[in-house]
């Protein structure tokens, strides 16, 4: 992928555990890579096609001297998010703070931290069977595409479904939504929780009725196993309310496990 490469910027500031780094300040220089298509810009010679290094530099220089901190990690952490968040064209970047004159009593030539940090892209199944389902629903959308940590949601149709698992109750209206994200995986399950939580969702019966479920469906192409996580989404191509929605917004994205493609999923269910 193309980039641009902004390296050494010279930033006096005042980041440091110990008190006479935050008393004294030092220096610091920050080098980032900035990913992302240029040929447009290389084509047209057009400054809006591409990304301003001068701003981008701007930029870092304002959130390094905004507040102090102990680690060099959170200043790169911050100035990550802040390039993805300011600069749209900008997919991915890798972002390196030095500190040349950091604490170590053994002589050395230099210290740094890199991060790199990129735009995912999720899947959220949306299912809602009691009350308003489409307010429920509505809302929750609402709220994620007003995160600052998320962009480019985009929503399915809705299907009208029969519950699922063995509980009488009411149909389900169920949907999918593709995020763009800053979230990590259990950042993004806990802003699930919280949503469902604001829908009045009481986690009372295992697939009983509920005002809103959130499931995380696919992360990138990450595989993940946890007591809280599983992502992909463990049952998903079981579920017809899962695959015909997310077919709407991808006919060729890969499962990484089952290594079919959505399209084929829904066919394999369909011709079960
Ligand atoms: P379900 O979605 O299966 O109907 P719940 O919404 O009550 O049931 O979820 C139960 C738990 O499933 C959640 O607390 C969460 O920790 C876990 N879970 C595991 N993988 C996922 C995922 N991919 N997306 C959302 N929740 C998940
Ligand atoms: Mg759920």
């Amino acid at each position: 992928m193309d980039s641009i490469f902004i390296e050494g910027l010279r930033i006096y500031a005042y980041h440091g555990v110990y008190e006479e780094e935050k008393k004294e300040g030092q220096l610091f220089l920050v080098s980032a890579r900035l990913f992302g298509d240029l040929q447009e810009a290389g084509k047209t010679d057009d400054l809006t096609k591409s990304t301003h290094y001068g701003e981008v530099s701007e930029l870092i220089e304002e959130l390094f001297t905004k507040k102090s901190y102990d680690l060099i990690e959170t200043v790169a952490e911050k100035c990550a998010s802040g390039i993805l968040k300011k600069f749209p064209l900008v997919r991915e970047v890798e972002l390196t703070v030095f500190k040349p004159e950091a604490p170590i009593s053994v002589p050395f030539e230099n210290v740094s931290v890199t991060v790199t940090r990129k735009w995912h892209t999720a899947y959220i199944a949306y299912g809602s069977n009691m009350g308003d389902k489409e307010k429920y629903i509505d809302e929750a959308l609402v709220k994620l595409s007003n995160h600052d940590e998320i962009k480019e949601i985009k929503d399915s149709k809705r299907y009208v479904t029969k519950p699922y698992g063995g509980v009488v109750q009411d149909d389900f209206l169920n949907g999918m939504v593709r995020i763009k994200t800053l979230l990590t995986p259990q950042e993004l399950l806990e802003l699930l929780h919280e949503l469902e939580k604001e829908a009045n969702r009481e986690r009372t019966i295992h697939w009983g009725p509920r005002t809103l479920d959130l499931d995380i469906i696919f992360y990138d192409d990450l595989v993940l196993e946890t007591d809280e996580l599983t992502i992909p989404h463990v049952d998903m191509h079981n579920r017809d309310f899962v695959l015909k929605p997310l077919n709407d917004l991808t006919h060729f994205y890969v499962h990484p496990v089952l290594k079919r493609s959505v399209m084929e999923l829904l066919a394999d269910l369909e011709n079960k």
